[in-house]
């Protein structure tokens, strides 16, 4: 065995897993604070009024639930590829905007194919959904952009390190590799999540802009579509788009309690909106 280079393997594992779990964390700061910028001018409104609906900081989750399988992801693919020869030979770091436009638009389609299937598969089986899915959905609705790693490790994992594992597999068999291709990818995937959890109602432009472009595609999901998967959890299991749920049958653009929201009726409780976490806590 070469110490050296699976000490090398192991670097790139725990600085690739470091590196998406921090994005993590900056992406759900940034996001919680911008919506209550821009709340604050009246440009978004909570997509239902709730006593706890801003809650909740899980720093933790961002190490736990996504850094660690990232980084196990990035060392065996560094150790499959075989370090400096394999992985570093074939890497590209060519900006190429067209090119990384079209990697990007491409994997986010195959991956709401694979998230809708693995996230339909939690709420299908009850095993599965109580062993791996239902802490993420144990605040309800009452989510904040500042939740959006809460859950299990192995959720993160199959939904979307799984799919990077497939990704890398395939770009494994090409002649080379786009790392800035890749690294928009992820943090376009990691800001389409925050939206999806901030609870706001969000202008075009601004989930356009998170999105990649991909908002301002017809059957596009919102911050509306997952925050009533939130409340129903039934519906709206895709992660980028509307299209497997509607094929399906579980598409919903509308809720009774994002209804009266903007019909301005009274708060529900935390427990109207699903809420099963102890109340002690609440940050609010
Ligand atoms: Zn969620
Ligand atoms: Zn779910």
């Amino acid at each position: 065995m070469d110490i050296g280079m699976e000490l090398t393997y192991l670097a790139v594992g725990v600085v690739g897993g470091a590196m998406v779990g921090v994005g993590n964390y900056v992406t759900e700061r940034c996001g919680f604070h911008l919506c209550h910028w821009l709340k604050e001018r009246q440009l978004v409104s909570r997509l239902s009024r709730t006593r706890c609906s801003e809650l909740c900081a899980h720093p933790a989750s961002n190490a736990c639930t996504v850094g660690l399988p990232y980084v196990i992801l990035y060392w065996s693919v560094a150790r499959s590829w075989g370090g400096a020869d394999g992985f570093g030979r074939k890497m590209s770091l060519d900006i190429d905007l067209t090119y990384i436009c079209l990697f990007t638009w491409a994997a986010m389609v195959v991956h709401d194919a694979w998230f809708y299937l693995v996230h339909s598969g939690f709420h299908w089986h009850k095993p599965l959904y109580t062993k791996f899915h239902a802490l993420h959905h144990s605040n309800g609705a009452c989510i904040s952009a500042l939740g959006t790693a809460y859950g299990e490790a192995v959720d993160v994992g199959l939904c979307f390190v799984a799919f990077h594992a497939i990704l890398f597999w395939v770009l494994k068999g090409l002649p080379s590799w786009n790392l800035p291709a890749v690294v928009v990818l992820i943090s376009f995937e990691v800001a389409t999540n925050v939206t999806g959890h901030c609870g706001y109602q969000l202008p075009l432009w601004l989930h356009a802009l998170v999105t990649g472009g991909v908002g301002l595609t017809p059957f596009a999901a919102t911050s509306r579509t997952h925050y009533i998967h939130h409340l129903d959890p039934r519906v709206n299991k895709g992660l980028y788009f509307t299209w497997w749920d509607r094929l399906a049958g579980t598409y919903a653009d509308e809720h009774v309690l994002c209804l009266k929201a903007r019909q301005g009726g009274p708060a529900p409780s935390c427990e109207q909106v699903g809420y099963a976490r102890p109340v002690d806590s609440i940050v609010h």
